[in-house]
């Protein structure tokens, strides 16, 4: 999977996220965009839901508008009903991802459909450079069996959601900071190179058990997230555990960003909500 004139990136921070609470009253912890990490360029912000309980989730997130960038959704555990005013409506199931574009903008809600047993999902913020960010909304609902799957000699299972790892090639297409995502299971003792772009920023966040990270190896456990340094491939290692493995190209633009909007300016986030606001998204 290597390409053995690239270096091996070793990790360059590990952290944890912060819990905190977004929409009506969801319980998230957040690991890019709080804190320790405010944003991995072309990252802007990853939280992680996961709760048994009801409470902690049942409030989702009512309508609410977004400008400037994508919202990715991934689904671990249990069931997320997505709605907009594009007139895409769409059921999130485990195993399943959404890759949305709000472009211009776009009003749309994200509510658990259950009561009560696990619920557990990513969504990840991909911002869109300054001459895409008034794109048309776009909306990608990937059913489970559309994502490839595949195994490494190494004993290493990924599940390839956006982008490619050799000749797997993932679902979601045509995205603009060229990211990958793929969702990693390493099986005890496993070890495995992925190859990516010199000058894409990466992450690895442990959703699960444990994982070596990096080269030199560098040991971490469920929600810590490596930012890895200069070079070509990383190297994943250990387990059993399982790992979000995210890739894209920075985009080195000023970021203005205001809740559910990211945009340039500070003024480009007043026209942004002038527009919400008199009913224009
Ligand atoms: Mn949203």
């Amino acid at each position: 999977m290597r390409d053995q004139t690239t270096t091996l990136r070793p990790v360059a921070k590990l952290v944890r996220g912060m819990p905190t609470n977004d929409g009506a009253g969801v319980k998230l912890t957040r690991i890019i965009g709080g804190p320790s990490l405010p944003e991995l360029d072309p990252f802007l912000l990853l939280d992680e839901i996961r709760s048994d309980s009801g409470a902690d989730y049942i409030g989702g997130f009512p309508e609410h508008p977004h400008r400037g960038f994508e919202t990715v959704t991934y689904v671990l555990a249990g069931r997320m009903r997505h709605g907009d005013n594009k007139g895409n409506q769409g059921l999130l199931v485990p195993g399943s991802v959404q890759w949305m574009t709000a472009g211009r903008g776009i009003v749309h809600s994200e509510m658990p459909e259950q009561e009560d047993g696990l619920m557990w999902g990513f969504q990840l913020w991909v911002n869109l450079p300054a001459k895409h960010k008034m794109m048309a909304p776009r909306y990608q609902d990937i059913d489970p069996a559309r994502i490839p799957e595949t195994l490494l000699p190494g004993g290493v299972k990924l599940r390839v959601l956006a982008g490619s790892v050799g000749k797997t090639k993932g679902p979601v297409e045509g995205i603009v900071t060229e990211p990958l995502l793929v969702d990693v299971a390493l099986p005890g003792g496993s070890a495995a190179d992925i190859d990516l772009p010199q000058g894409h920023n990466v992450f690895a966040y442990v959703f699960d058990g444990e994982a070596k990270l990096g080269e030199p190896a560098q040991p971490a456990a469920r929600g810590q997230i490596a930012v890895f340094g200069a070079g070509g491939a990383v190297r994943l290692a250990g387990g059993p555990g399982r790992v979000l493995l995210a890739a894209g190209h920075p985009l080195n633009e000023p970021v203005a960003r205001y809740g559910p909007f990211v945009m340039n300016t500070p003024e480009e986030i007043r026209q942004a909500i002038a527009d919400y606001q008199s009913g224009r998204f």
